[in-house]
């Protein structure tokens, strides 16, 4: 049997997933489209009593176990319509318009979710972007991470960009916060997210005078060009309006590549949102996410965050 597909409209999301029992059908048949087996391949027998599969040596499954939602407390239905959100509201959401829309008692668990469903926002065999006879766009910007309260500025920290151009179309794109913007931090980020023999625009920042000895061709926008790397340069301008929209510049200087992620990865299925909602779930790409304590602690470590 093949996965189940995901729901492309909202008419169809509200008629599959009304119940707990239409979301756990739904888990199974996405994790297990031919019975379960778990990951030693053994074919196991169902507990019903429990909920729990069960192979020979022993061991228990639940639907949820190694997706983000194991051990939840939150019902399925929640996180069902929070990856519904997440990937079809193109501003996204915060956890206090979650919490209202859901109505939800606890700002905590729709913080939570929210936390979690994002840490199934990056696609951990992510390939680079570019390749031989195309062209990306490479540049930085200075973003504000870090609450702007009591008329605060909040911290300046610098973005590393890159984004395929196609003429005036953008293709893929690749983010990164980064401790630092010297030659160092952007060779390493050029060389993490673009792949050799691409063309690269950049400005005249000195920094990208070496690319060439990467194996990279490079043109450089002049100066007096009126509309210098114009498909970067939008994808700021929508990153710190979205920042600013839905987030209201709130977002904490620990959060900052979080929030980068999740912009990156809706951007990068712009014309398939959908596509994206059992990857979200953690169906299937066992991300773990982070518990409560380790986002308040800031003992979890956002996939991306640079390390210093
Ligand atoms: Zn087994």
């Amino acid at each position: 049997m093949p996965r189940p597909d995901f729901p492309k409209t909202f008419p169809q999301f509200v008629l599959r997933f009304p119940t707990e029992a239409a979301c756990w059908n739904y888990l199974v048949q996405s994790r297990w489209p031919d019975g379960f087996v778990c990951p030693d391949g053994h074919r196991g027998g169902f507990i019903q009593t429990r909920k729990l599969f069960q192979c020979p040596d022993g061991k228990q499954w639940s639907a949820t176990s190694g997706t983000i939602m194991h051990r939840t407390k939150v019902p399925l239905t929640i996180w069902f319509w929070g990856a519904y959100l997440v990937t079809t509201d193109k501003r996204g959401m915060s956890a206090k318009g979650f919490q209202q829309q859901l109505g939800l008692s606890r700002y905590e668990t729709a913080y939570m979710v929210l936390q979690k469903l994002r840490a199934g926002m990056v696609n951990p065999e992510r390939g680079l972007i570019g390749g031989p006879g195309r062209t990306v766009e490479v540049d930085e910007a200075f973003i504000s991470g870090g609450r702007q309260a009591e008329g605060h500025k909040g911290v300046l920290q610098t973005l590393l960009a890159a984004v395929e151009v196609k003429g005036e179309t953008a293709g893929r794109l690749r983010m990164q916060i980064s401790p630092a913007k010297d030659t160092r931090a952007i060779l390493a980020f050029l060389r993490s997210a673009v792949e050799k023999e691409t063309t690269v625009i950049t400005d005249g920042n000195p920094a990208y005078k070496r690319i060439t000895s990467f194996g990279y061709d490079h043109a450089v926008e002049e100066e007096d060009v009126e509309y210098r790397l114009p498909v970067i340069h939008r994808v700021f301008s929508n990153l710190k309006t979205w920042l600013l929209g839905t987030h209201h510049g709130a977002v904490s200087h620990k959060h900052l590549q979080a929030y980068i992620n999740e912009y990156v990865f809706r951007f990068n299925r712009r014309s398939t949102p959908m596509a994206a909602f059992q990857t979200v779930l953690g169906i299937g790409s066992h991300v773990p996410g982070p518990t409560y304590d380790e986002l308040y602690s800031g003992a979890w470590v956002h996939p991306n965050r640079p390390q210093r």
